[in-house]
């Protein structure tokens, strides 16, 4: 604090200066600035290109419609919580189910059925995967990739028969024989803990799946505004200010004082930088050099009403089929309610080298629904929008690459962290808060009562690890 006071009679008088600077408004950000205050009381500016804060919890709303850009699904257990209980009230409370598509043209259970994949496939087919499974573990060559290590676990006739290979392709935007193990080993933990003996012997006799202790929630319907708001109104009551819609135009370094430059209005100064956006970006904006940038993927959100017969209950759906780029729909008027009697449904699609805009995204997904029986009626695109930098391509040697430019940027003097700051696949808005806590070496002052969190329940979100975007 007294160092910022000093810079500040030395700094020209059109540059604000802060005791810390961070770049992006998302999860990582506003705890980020959350922490800084606990901290320090520091005097903190956050920097985003979006006009409104909550990074990537987008939201799109036309005709009374309103649709998210992925599944983005919360609990009433995250430590965001303890930055923001403000935002507990906003949130409305659902309970989402989840299902996925098979290769077989059949919805059943999510990410894997024992009755439908296995019990129910005939004997031909159980003696299969059970011979693959033990040449698998029988012959279990050097684990190089993600495809290897769910072969030693599942064998490779499950893999291929479940439609799980063909939905990592889709997960990661490229075949799992080219998915880092690192990262299968990080977050495909599922696949082990669930093909132990012990773990499928559970399973087929458990007739009903373990009751969640914690609450899902959705944000409400008026949209992310409603509900970052409050937190956005808290943080600036304590002196955090906030340059929403600020295009950077580069980030300078003088001796040891970064200053943000934006391409209109007043530049800012901060003996520290904090950065939660894309690694790419911030090499730019610094002017420093990258060898290989990092690849991420694009993700299209097509933005449906429809009215007839879906063809399925879940309110959540995953493409395990072998064909089309969706990976994942969900349903908002299950949260919601119908609007003009009308359901309405958000998909996600993976671009690839041959879906690379919305109109072709929308074709595939009408000819792969009609093929499989689903959305039979009307069904009416409302709109669609594409999100760059939606997840890190994790190809061999990647994470390597991304802990070698951060550590370069830490020496640079800047802390990058977050789900692109730190290049790392954070599935959902706990982890984002617990890393962002982390890498600020933050402990929140528990009581010594304070319940464990209940971490495991966000493992129904997604499929490898706790995936869920
Ligand atoms: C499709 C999808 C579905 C998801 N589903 C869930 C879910 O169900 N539940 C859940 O809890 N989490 C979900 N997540 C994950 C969750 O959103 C993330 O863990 C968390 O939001 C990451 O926060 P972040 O702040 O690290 O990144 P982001 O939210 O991406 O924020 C980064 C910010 O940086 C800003 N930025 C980028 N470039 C610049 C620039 N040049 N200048 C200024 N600002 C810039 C961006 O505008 C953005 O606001 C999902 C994510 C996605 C993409």
């Amino acid at each position: 604090m007294h160092d910022s006071y000093e810079l500040q009679q030395e700094t020209a008088s059109d540059t604000e200066v802060f005791d810390a600077i961070i770049l992006g408004a998302g999860v990582s950000g506003l705890v980020a600035a959350s922490v800084l205050l606990r901290q320090d009381n520091a005097r903190v500016a956050v920097v985003d290109e979006y006009e409104t804060i909550g990074g990537n919890h987008i939201d799109w709303s036309a005709k009374g419609y309103t649709f998210d850009v992925g599944s983005l699904i919360f609990q009433d257990d995250s430590p965001l919580l303890k930055h923001f209980p403000e935002l507990l009230e906003h949130y409305i409370h659902i309970d989402p189910t989840w299902g996925r598509l098979t290769p077989q043209r059949k919805v059943t259970h999510y990410p894997i059925s024992i009755a439908d994949d296995i019990l129910r496939a005939g004997p031909l087919v159980i003696c299969r995967i059970a011979l693959s499974v033990i040449h698998a573990r029988l012959w279990r060559r050097r684990l190089r990739n993600a495809k290897d290590f769910a072969t030693f676990w599942i064998g490779a006739y499950l893999l291929k028969r479940s439609g799980l290979e063909n939905y990592m392709a889709r997960f990661y935007g490229m075949p799992p024989e080219h998915i880092d193990l690192e990262l299968a080993e990080k977050r495909m933990m599922w696949i082990k803990e669930h093909s132990s003996l012990r773990s499928l012997l559970r399973k087929m006799t458990q007739k009903k799946p373990p009751h969640m202790q914690n609450k899902q929630l959705a944000r409400p319907r008026e949209g992310y505004a409603a509900l970052y708001e409050p937190a956005k109104r808290g943080l600036s009551e304590n002196g955090v200010a906030f340059m929403l819609g600020t295009s950077i135009s580069k980030v300078e370094k003088e001796e040891e004082q970064f200053i943000v430059v934006p391409a209109k209005g007043k530049q800012i100064a901060s003996r520290r930088l904090i950065s939660t956006v894309p690694i790419n970006i911030v090499h730019r904006l610094c002017g420093l050099s990258q060898e290989k940038p990092l690849k991420t993927i694009t993700l299209i959100s097509l933005y449906f009403s429809f009215s007839g017969e879906r063809g399925f209950a879940q309110s959540i759906l995953y493409n395990f089929s072998y064909e089309a780029a969706w990976k994942r729909l969900t349903i908002y008027s299950d949260f919601y309610g119908l609007t003009d009697g009308r359901e309405y449904f958000a998909v996600e699609v993976v671009t690839n080298e041959t879906i690379t805009s919305i109109e072709l995204a929308e074709a595939e997904f009408r000819a792969h629904v009609a093929k499989n029986g689903l959305f039979t009626g009307d069904l009416r695109l409302e709109g669609g929008q594409a999100l760059e930098n939606a997840y890190p391509i994790y190809t061999h040697g990647a994470p390597a690459e991304a802990e070698r430019q951060i550590e370069r940027l830490k020496q640079f003097g800047i802390e990058s962290f977050g789900r692109h700051g730190a290049f790392n696949y954070q599935p959902t808005a706990r982890v984002s808060t617990l890393e962002a806590e982390r890498a600020l070496g933050y402990r929140h002052p528990e009581p010594a009562s304070h319940p464990a969190p209940r971490e495991q329940h966000d493992n129904r979100l997604g499929l490898i690890s706790c995936e869920s975007g």
